[in-house]
């Protein structure tokens, strides 16, 4: 056994502590197997030479064959340099370094034979080209079929001449400590079914390609390999969960439940919601613990979902509490639930971080007695002071800004496992959800309450003010309330704040005889909600905000959202923010306000959101437009999900494929113990170790 994963990096020739303390702060590098599985993230073809004679400033990356003629240093201050004249027998050309000279000429010497690559670049009349490789000839040949591969480094790295090459360099040096002699992953049934290679043909063919066959050959195998054996720990651990965990049984459905939908519900529930709430009961009655993934378009009423099954948990002596990513959410969900249940013997209480001590110090012990039965907040929630009497349901709200390792707190706050009902708004595509939520069981509302009209989507140049300002006039006088959402983009606070308060007071001058209230994320939580119950009471006409608005906010009589530079916001930002109009029986609209000056990749954004209303359809043009790493949401939540070569954007069907093998495989041997899937225990063991605490939880 090689015990990749048990030996340090640091023991590796070539490392060393210092450069093993880098690699590990940089990279997360720490181990054999974390180098191995560090792929490169291009392959740049090098079997071709130019000559200096045939140089041309036009040319990318080029290797050259020579030998240094002579060294100097030349220019003072930043523009110090270090210059070699450079000949290749056609001609001369020179390497320029403006750092690192005292490396460089410990390093190389005049009359050796190298090979040189780099980007040329003409200076007066000469060509150069600046901080090039240069290798010894028979260094350069480690790599056969002229395939180089290209690893990312950080600044730090590079500052400590941690270059692409180094890691090359130690990728070769682990290669050749391996020897081919890796046990194989996978068992045999399996490479054959998929038709892949072995894995140290893998290995050496990601690093050092004998071939492009070869590398396509490679990359199929590991990004096969990195699918399916999360699949394969997904499945078996819900498995696993089921056996081992009993569920708190929810068996009747009592008089907070009956009481509420027959005297207090407003309104009919759709038919997606009432399937929806028929499968939670389900669940919740079966003596297994529920792990339920809720998606439903904004608007759709996951709310009243949520809360006719915290009522299921009251009806059975239990308490529940449903955690938001923001305040301003978290506090109109409360007075959402509050307004619901007016007139019923609920105790709701609203626990965030701008809750004062003192009632903190009242609610606390209210809540462990058990007298408080449903509690709403934020990240607050899952501090170690908030302690439950019997806490029989979590329900986690716009889940995606919440991450792993914060869900997990809240699991523990009860000796039993509670249900849990994650809700989402933001629409998932299927392969996103099969790797982040495959081992979840998922129910979907796919219908809005009836008698909303689709929301008209319009995409106008900024030049159209005048016609905007004259729309927004006719609506506020009808009686409906304008939302004007402005971009924050990080890094660039200070502008975009600018441009909010500039519109502020243009809409203010503009509108002299309504009300024009904001809300941005810099303000106070309490003069945010203040701001906020201005525009909900109905006192303000327009409110003018940042993303802040983004999710959940529901104020039925707002009917037209205008976002202001839409082109600087992403897909799933503008269904999200689109979202919150559209909640009443009135037309409403969005308004895309955009310059003339589009990228080809924004017009394409634009035109989704005005050709469709469906925002599983926009997740997945959102995925297809700018690939998973970029999506939102899985970006913020750190989720835990760090795919190294496989891409869900494009891998879908070899996904799917990956899912099913480990679902067959896991129910014919739901242990793994039989011979020819020992491997797959021991590799599941090796990748999931640290991590099988959320395995338990997502
Ligand atoms: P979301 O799924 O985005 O969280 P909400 O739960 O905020 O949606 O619901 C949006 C609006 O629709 C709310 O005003 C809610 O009261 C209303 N609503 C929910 N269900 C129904 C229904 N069955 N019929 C009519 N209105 C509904
Ligand atoms: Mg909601």
């Amino acid at each position: 056994m090689l015990e990749l994963e048990k030996r340090s990096v640091v023991y590796l020739p070539g490392v060393g502590p210092k450069r093993g303390e880098i690699l590990k702060k940089e990279l997360g590098i720490q181990s054999y197997h974390d180098l191995l599985y560090y792929f490169p993230y291009r392959y740049m073809d090098r079997s071709r030479f130019y000559s200096v004679r045939e140089m041309d400033e036009d040319m990318p990356y080029i290797q050259l064959k020579g030998q240094i003629l002579t060294f100097n240093e030349l220019g003072e201050g930043r523009a110090k340099r270090l210059v070699a004249t450079f000949s290749d027998g056609t001609g001369t050309m020179d390497l320029v370094w403006f750092k690192g000279h005292k490396f460089v000429k410990d390093k190389l010497k005049t009359g050796i034979t190298y090979i040189v690559f780099g980007k040329p670049a003409l200076f007066g009349s000469r060509y150069n080209i600046a901080h090039p490789e240069v290798d010894l000839v028979e260094q350069s040949e480690q790599i056969s079929g002229g395939l180089v591969p290209y690893y990312n480094t950080t600044e730090l790295m590079k500052r400590t001449f941690i270059n692409s090459r180094v890691i090359q360099n130690l990728q070769f040096a682990l290669l050749d400590w391996i020897q081919g002699k890796r046990e194989e992953i996978l068992p045999e049934a399996i490479k054959q079914r998929v038709g892949l290679i072995e894995i140290n043909e893998a290995m050496q063919n990601i690093h050092f390609p004998q071939s492009t066959d070869l590398l396509k050959k490679a990359q199929l195998r590991l990004k096969f390999d990195e699918l399916f054996f999360l699949q394969l720990n997904m499945l078996k651990t819900a498995k696993l969960r089921q056996y081992k965990y009993q569920g708190i049984l929810f068996a009747r459905v009592g008089d907070y439940f009956n009481t509420f939908y027959k005297t207090k519900l407003p309104f009919e529930l759709t038919g997606a919601q009432k399937r929806v709430v028929k499968e939670i009961r389900t669940d919740m009655g079966s003596g297994r613990q529920m792990n339920r993934l809720l998606q439903g378009d904004v608007g759709s009423g996951k709310t009243l979902v949520g809360l006719l099954s915290m009522l299921l948990a009251l009806d059975n002596g239990y308490q529940a509490c449903m955690m938001a990513p923001t305040e301003i959410l978290a506090n109109q969900h409360y007075i959402t639930l509050l307004e619901f249940l007016k007139g019923m013997d609920v105790r709701v209480a609203l626990l965030t971080g701008s809750i004062k001590k003192k009632q903190r110090a009242e609610l606390l012990p209210a809540l462990e007695k058990g007298e408080i039965q449903i509690l709403i907040g934020t990240h607050a929630l899952i501090e170690n002071s908030v302690n439950f009497a019997s806490l029989g349901l979590v329900i986690i709200d716009e889940q995606h800004r919440f991450g792993v390792e914060q869900r997990s707190k809240l699991w523990n706050k009860n000796k039993l496992l509670p249900h849990i009902l994650v809700m989402t708004a933001t629409p998932i595509p299927r392969t996103l959800a099969m790797t982040l939520y495959g081992d979840l069981d998922v129910s979907v509302i796919d219908e809005l309450p009836p008698g909303r009209k689709p929301i008209k989507t319009l995409h106008r140049y900024d030049n159209r003010k005048a016609e905007l300002y004259d729309f927004i006039r006719k609506e506020v006088k009808i009686g409906r309330q304008i939302y004007v959402v402005y971009p924050l983009i990080e890094g660039n606070e200070k502008l975009d704040y600018k441009d909010l308060e500039a519109g502020f007071e243009l809409y203010q001058e503009l509108f002299p005889s309504y009300t024009v209230c904001m809300v941005h994320g810099k303000m106070k939580p309490k003069d945010k909600e203040a701001q906020m119950q201005r525009f909900s009471s109905g006192e303000a006409q327009i409110l003018m905000a940042t993303t802040v608005i983004e999710v959940g906010v529901n104020v039925p009589n707002a009917s037209v959202m205008i976002i202001e530079s839409a082109e600087r916001f992403g897909l799933s930002q503008l269904h999200q923010l689109r979202g919150r109009v559209g909640r009443g029986a009135d037309q409403s609209y969005c308004i895309l306000s955009s310059s003339f000056k589009l990228s080809a990749e924004t017009r394409k954004r634009l035109e989704i959101m005005v050709a469709t209303n469906d925002g599983f359809q926009i997740a997945e043009a959102d995925l297809k437009l700018r690939g998973y790493g970029d999506l939102e949401g899985t970006r913020q939540s750190g989720e835990g999900i760090d795919l190294k070569i496989a891409n869900l954007a494009t891998d879908g069907q070899l996904l799917q494929l990956a899912r099913d093998i480990a679902s067959e495989v896991l129910a014919m041997d739901p242990m793994l113990e039989h011979p020819s899937n020992r491997c797959l225990q021991q590799r599941l063991a090796q990748l999931f170790t640290k991590k099988i605490n959320w395995g338990m939880i997502s």
